[in-house]
Parts: structure tokens; sequence; C-alpha cells
């Protein structure tokens, strides 16, 4: 239908009433598809859900007690270091005894996504990749760019952080099982469990703004949630919609740590801004490409702060602080992830062996301070097995990067003067799909992070 559409001579009346967007949105996806590349997609399916699988089966036993990975991941907090290390060992114990099955299914996505690539014509599958999240503004070497500025900016600020750390908590040496656990308190917790943290969100919801308030209450009445971890459930959070309904729907495995409000508040940008673009005209616009997707929700968690006190009482404060600092943490990470998947699909007939080795590599660049100690699957260099994105959803990761950058410019003219900064999220949310990554910033007036040292700038306030 869409190569149909393509061909029409009257299809400038396509533009006349949706932009020129649409068609563009439209040659992308004939340039990512063809029916000979059917049997590779349901491949790959397959695989995804064989790894989904395998995650979600861990039945990992920690203190007597039966864990999977989401729920194990409350300790790796723990204000106990004997009980964050005990955690993250068993968490490595149950990668290193699953590495061979983990490694035979990342090998074959390699082979079955580069060979989709190499029939629809194209070099490697990095291009079709970049199609595929329908990045039409900037290519890998723009993106290669700005791993430099987090290079140059962030990575030495994040090991002085790293080095400080050591020091606050009074400890020799960091270790990788103490990286969680940001001051010599205890990790802020919130208040109550789920139910406390609809409740509380409903409270901060209707302060925020009549919008976020109609939002929140609508996704209360149609029970648009699905957030306690269970056994067996598939492990992360994340937005969905449910386009007849027009109605966002959010998933997630809290586990009674500072993370439940994160992702709270994370995916309540995501449904906010699926709420607020629910009146475009078709779905392709309903929602945007997904660096601009993590705009609406990591600026959500720093808009939010105000309503803190709600969640942690006393502790609100430092959370806000240590989500900050996460922040900077996390931008090493993303980039880190992000090479890796380059490197990778630069050169798909490397082995396991060498998968490691350049892993490695790249984590003493973008994590230069990070040490295993005797985690020995981990110092082989398999820790990015934990990372899903890198096996369900290819090339996602430095989404949050350019993300972040975007969300810290309206945390920032939020502080100074909130209403405008408002006015420009609520804008941002509404355009939903309607224009590129760039094109939204431009409308919205947020510095470009391909095209600026906004970071450095910002980063001298830290
Ligand atoms: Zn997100």
């Amino acid at each position: 239908m869409i190569k149909a559409i393509l061909k029409n001579t009257h299809n400038e009346i396509l533009d006349k009433k949706f932009g020129s967007r649409l068609k563009e949105l439209f040659k992308i996806r004939v340039l990512s598809f063809d029916l000979k590349i059917k049997s590779l997609l349901e491949t790959e399916s397959a695989l995804c859900t064989e790894f989904s699988d395998l995650l979600a089966s861990a039945e990992i036993t920690f203190n007597s007690q039966k864990y999977n990975l989401s729920s194990l991941a409350q300790f790796y907090s723990s204000h106990d270091r004997q009980i964050r290390y005990d955690a993250r060992r068993a968490q490595s114990d149950f990668f290193e005894k699953n590495q061979t099955q983990i490694d035979a299914i990342f090998d074959a996505l390699v082979k079955v996504r580069s060979e989709k690539a190499f029939i629809l014509g194209y070099d490697s599958y990095i291009p079709l990749a970049y199609n595929l999240m329908k990045r039409l503004d900037y290519t890998a070497v723009d993106v290669d760019a700005f791993r430099q500025q987090i290079v140059k900016h962030v990575v030495p600020l994040a090991l002085k952080m790293r080095q400080q750390q050591a020091v606050d908590l009074n400890i020799s040496e960091l270790m990788f099982w103490d990286e969680p656990v940001l001051d010599s308190q205890e990790s802020p917790k919130p208040l109550g469990d789920s139910a406390f943290i609809i409740d509380r969100c409903s409270s901060m919801y209707n302060e925020f703004s009549k919008e976020t308030a109609n939002f929140f209450q609508s996704s209360i009445d149609r029970d648009l949630f699905d957030l306690d971890v269970r056994q067996h459930k598939v492990g992360g959070g994340y937005c969905i919609s449910l386009d007849s309904y027009r109605a966002p729907f959010i998933f997630s495995n809290f586990n009674g740590t500072q993370s439940d409000v994160v992702v709270m508040t994370h995916e309540c940008g995501h449904a906010f801004q699926y709420y607020m673009s629910r009146n475009q005209l078709i779905n392709e616009y309903l929602w945007p490409t997904l660096e601009a997707c993590e705009i609406h929700s990591m600026s959500m968690v720093f808009l939010t702060f105000p309503w803190m006190h709600l969640f942690f009482g006393k502790d609100a404060d430092r959370y806000c602080q240590q989500h900050l600092k996460e922040t900077i943490f996390d931008l090493c990470n993303i980039c880190l992830v992000d090479e890796f998947q380059h490197e990778i699909f630069k050169n798909p007939n490397c082995n396991s062996a060498d998968r490691r080795a350049i892993w490695k590599e790249l984590e003493s660049k973008y994590q230069p301070w990070r040490n295993y100690g005797d985690l020995s699957n981990w110092t082989v260099g398999n820790y990015w097995h934990v990372r899903d994105h890198i096996f369900l959803d290819p090339f996602y990761y430095i989404d949050y990067g350019l993300a972040t950058v975007c969300a810290l410019q309206i945390y920032e003219e939020a502080r100074t003067d909130r209403n405008t900064a408002i006015k420009k999220y609520m804008k941002l949310c509404q355009l939903g799909g309607s224009m590129s990554f760039t094109d939204l910033l431009k409308a919205v007036n947020l510095d470009n992070p391909f095209k600026n040292d906004y970071l450095s700038e910002f980063l001298k306030n830290f």
C-alpha cells in the first residue's frame, strides 16, 4: 500500500494534510523491508523470545529465598557491603551458567541481522538499523561525534565522582558492587508499595498541571498499569500504547528500591506524551522516534523533583541528587553500549572471544573506574550480557544519551523559569511524532546535542 501511495502522482495531497514527514516515514519503511527477509525476521523474533524466556526463567536462591533477576536487583544497593557483593555474585553466577546459550543466541542475532541488511542492499546492519529506528536526520558519524563529546567532557567528571564516592563510603577501593551506593547512608527508598506510589503520583499530577491530572486519572480509571514484580514475569519497565483505545499502558517490575519511583515517573513521561498527542490524525504521528520519546520520560523525572518528598519523605533531596549523579554515570554506560554495538556490526564475523575483548577495551574507555574484583564472568568481558537492549532493541541505547542532554536543558530551565520549561515540555509532548528529532528540538527551542558543546557548559555548574 505504501509503495502504491509513493508511486501515485497525486500524493502531494498527503503533504498538504499531514506535512512532509509522513511520506519520509513511508520511504524509509520501503527501504527497511522486503518479502525476501520475511523468514529472517521470523528467526530474529524467535531468538529474541528465546533470550527473554531465558532471563525470565531465572530462579536464583539468595539468602534461602527465591528471586528472579528483577527482584534480586533490590540487593545491589544494599547498605550492607557483604549483601550487595553476594547479590552481584548471584547475578554473575546466573549469567556464567548460561553464558554458552547467551553467546549462541547473540551470535545468531548478529548473523541474521547482518544478512537482512545484505539482502536489502546495505553494507552492514548499521545503516539498516538507523533506518529501522527512523533516524532520517543524522547518521552514525554524528553519533560518533556525540560519543566523543561524552569521552571528553563526561568520563573525566564521572571518574572524579567515583573517586569521591570511595572517600564518602570510607573504602580504599570502589568495587563494582559499591557503585549503586552513592553515599554512606541507606539508599533512599520509597515509603510504600505500588498502591502507595500510584496514590502519591495521583496527588503529584493533580498539582503538576490540569493536563497531567486528567492523564493520570484516566490511566487509573482504565487500570493501565502492571507494576509489581512476579516470578517468571518478563523483566524491565516500559510504556506501550493501545492505539485503538488511544491509551498508554505502563509495565514494570517494582522491587522496593528508589528505581520504582524513577521507573514510574519515567514511564509516566512516555505515557503523558502519548496522552497529549492522542489526537494526532494518523498513528504514524502518535509517537516520535525514540530519542525524542526519551526526552519526555527523562524530563518528567526531573520535572517531578519538587514532589519527591511525597515518595521519600526526608530523603527526597538525596534522591534527587543521586538521580543527577546517576545521570552522569549513565551517559558513560550508554555510549559504551552504543560503541560496542557499532563495533559488533562492523565486524559481524567476530566470535564470542573477540566480542569480550571489544567490550573490555571499551569498558576501560568509558568506565575507567570499573573493578569487578573476583567476579570472573565480568572481568573476562561479559557484562554486556545483562544489557537486554543489545539483544532485543539494537542501537536503541544511544537514544537515552541524546535525550539526557536535552532533558538536562529542560531541567536547567525549570530551576530558574519553571513556567517556560513546562510550556516547552507540553508543546514537545503535543507534537508527538509529527516531526523528526532535530525538527522537534527546533520547534521548542532546545539545543541540538550533535551541533554544540552544550554539555561542557552545563557540566561547569554540576
Ligand atoms: Zn524510556
